[in-house]
């Protein structure tokens, strides 16, 4: 069904600004305004969330998490950026696997079960979206979401 994905985005960007203060992140929004989009709603919030949620896992105190939502001629695009820990190379492909976890000693520390991101590539699929991964360790981490979309015409 349709829904006013913008709003959705500042929504969570409410719900999380709390949380990023407490750990002293700084948390940007940059997020284009009036984004009608025909998905579900309830998937597409399960899906940023887990993108911010490991944000905020993986980067230290100070560090910097910006939540963004562009639109392009058939696409729209959601990326999360954060100046993390970031991912090595020989990880990269593997993260989208269900309960792989680069480091698993720091389990107990971070929670995780390594589900996240197999949740968030299916999600994509169910939209016929694509998701993409740039990283460099100790740098940070972008993840971006582009999902099919028409404007409106009226
Ligand atoms: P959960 O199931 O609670 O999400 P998880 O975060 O460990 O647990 P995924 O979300 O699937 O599981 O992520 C898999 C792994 O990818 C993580 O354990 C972590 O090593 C790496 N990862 C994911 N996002 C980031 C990020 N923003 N920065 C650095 N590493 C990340």
């Amino acid at each position: 069904e349709y829904f006013d994905l913008s709003r959705l985005v500042h929504k969570i960007y409410d719900e999380f600004t709390p949380l990023c203060q407490k750990k002293s992140l700084e948390f940007l929004l940059d997020a284009k305004d009036n984004i009608v989009f025909y998905g579900n709603e309830f998937r597409i919030k399960q899906l940023i969330t887990i993108l911010l949620d490991n944000a905020i896992k993986f980067t230290g105190e100070g560090g910097k998490i910006i939540l963004k939502l562009k639109v392009h001629a058939n696409s729209i695009q959601l990326s999360v950026s954060d100046t993390g820990e970031g991912i090595a190379k020989e990880h990269i492909d593997k993260i989208f696997d269900r309960f792989y976890r680069v480091d698993k000693s720091r389990s107990r520390n971070h929670g995780g079960s390594g589900l996240g991101l197999a949740i968030a590539k299916c999600i994509v699929n169910e939209h016929k979206g694509t998701i993409d991964v740039f990283s460099e360790v100790s740098r940070g981490t972008e993840f971006t979401v582009s999902l099919p979309y028409k404007a409106s015409q009226c």
